[in-house]
């Protein structure tokens, strides 16, 4: 037993423990959790815990079914909305299949491959995401929602539901060890951003997994309803998770160069060429609901086309100025994904398109300084700017074309996600809806 798994069962007595939730992530990013009695984590520690991975999304045919848990004992922490001694704790886990071998279709592993791929060529990976949502005044059940406030960005309300809410989020993501830089306000009413302090990429997925239940398990406990969904409203802007992304090797960012243009170095050059021309492919995975592209169609400051910029808060891509007294903070603001993603598969998605630019060397096209979303198509077209896949549809034939998303997901991945997406369409596509019955109806 290793010291991180001592400390594990020395804190379960200390802090009378009674259970041990193990979570793990299915393959559309949705969170899985077991209640183990503290006994049986040794044996957890050592073997792993049995399930039916048939049983979970994405992860097994039904003829390999078996499948086990294993918790990472670096994870631990006491759920503080659970209260205190007795008090329950969570690690996050790690598939295997029964021989022990990691499981293909664990987003954790896919994430983990993705950054080893990155440690081989000398890099760790950072994000630091930017989560946006909604809270409501009560759950919707199908009804339109009503937004607790009617407040818009950076407002303060006296008597604010909302920065209560936030303060009381923020306590419980802090004492769960995850650390917030920011939270405000943001432009819908109602609608809210709380800023994680940049970590490496599994930390921040594992966070993010943490964040959305700690959003949802205050506003309940407030009698309020929090939401992911990236556009629950057509007049309001909708909710992303813009991630700040950076390179490091050691202690030293690799994104920066004292004296080049921007400060940028060719290494962050050829990653963010890497994030557009691969843009397309891996939308699928960063925007993985047919209601996020009704998000990043052009409006409501999300992006819609496939360019960078500085001080563009239209661009797929924004590099914030370069400020000389934080060097080390020199990154590059990819703003499509939105929180409702699965954060291993997207921050693997986006890693292996910069790391492709890098190994090949893409040159970097002209950033766009003008708002893309003012010029016409042809003004567009003659800057090359493509404008990112419209609909869940066009974004899974991209997908389907990619070698890099291949690759990067695996091929079980692969063939399930664009399998259990193209149902998703195809569903969709069926619906007859309210836009269509109050315009055609009476006049058709
Ligand atoms: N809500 C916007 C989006 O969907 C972002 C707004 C902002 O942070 N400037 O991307
Ligand atoms: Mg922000
Ligand atoms: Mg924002
Ligand atoms: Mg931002």
């Amino acid at each position: 037993m290793d010291k991180q798994q001592e400390f594990v069962l020395r804190t379960l007595e200390e802090r009378d423990v009674r259970f041990v939730r193990l979570w793990f992530t299915d393959v559309l990013g949705f969170l899985k959790s077991v209640a183990v009695a503290p006994a049986e984590l040794e044996g957890a520690f050592s073997e792993g815990i049995g399930f039916d991975g048939s049983a979970i999304e994405g992860f097994a045919r039904v003829y390999e079914a078996d499948m086990l848990a294993k918790p990472d004992p670096s994870t631990f922490q006491i759920l503080p909305w659970r209260g205190e001694a007795p008090s329950t704790a969570r690690m996050f886990c790690d598939i295997l299949m029964p021989d022990g071998s990691p499981s293909y279709a664990d987003p954790r592993y896919v994430l983990k491959r993705a950054l080893g791929k990155a440690a081989d060529l000398g890099f760790t990976f950072y994000t630091h995401p930017e989560i946006e949502f909604f809270l409501f005044k009560d759950s919707p059940n199908g009804r339109k929602p009503v937004p607790v406030d009617q407040s818009g960005y950076f407002d303060h309300t006296p008597h604010g539901r909302s920065q209560d809410f936030r303060r009381e989020a923020i306590t419980m993501l802090e004492a769960m060890g995850i650390s917030v830089e920011f939270s405000h306000h943001e432009g819908g009413p109602g609608q809210q951003e709380i800023d994680l302090r940049y970590a490496d990429a599994l930390t921040t997925a594992d966070n993010i997994m943490t964040f959305r239940v700690v959003v949802k398990e205050v506003a309940l406990g407030q009698g309020i309803y929090a939401t992911f969904m990236p556009k629950p409203f057509t007049e309001f802007p909708g909710s992303g998770m813009h991630t700040h992304l950076s390179l490091f090797e050691g202690d030293r960012n690799a994104f920066f160069e004292s004296g080049a243009e921007f400060h940028q170095s060719k290494v962050a050059r050829s990653f963010i060429a890497g994030l557009l021309r691969h843009a397309a492919e891996i939308t699928a995975v960063t925007n993985q609901w047919v209601n996020s592209y009704k998000r990043i169609w052009g409006g409501g400051e999300a992006p819609a086309y496939v360019c960078w910029g500085h001080n563009n808060r239209s661009a797929l891509v924004r590099v914030p100025m370069y400020k000389p007294e934080k060097v080390q903070s020199t990154r590059a603001e990819f703003r499509s994904l939105d929180a409702a993603c699965n954060p291993y598969l997207a921050y693997a998605v986006i890693l292996a398109a910069g790391l492709k630019g890098i190994e090949q060397g893409y040159e970097l096209p002209p950033g766009a300084d003008d708002d893309v979303w003012s010029l016409t198509d042809r003004e567009r077209r003659a800057l090359g700017i493509e404008p990112l896949p419209q609909s869940l549809d066009e974004a899974v034939r991209a997908m389907e074309r990619s070698e890099l998303v291949a690759e990067t997901l695996g091929e079980h991945v692969f063939d399930f996600f664009l399998r259990n997406k193209r149902t998703e369409w195809e569903e969709y596509r069926q619906q007859v809806t309210p836009f269509e019955r109050e315009r055609m109806l009476a006049v058709l």
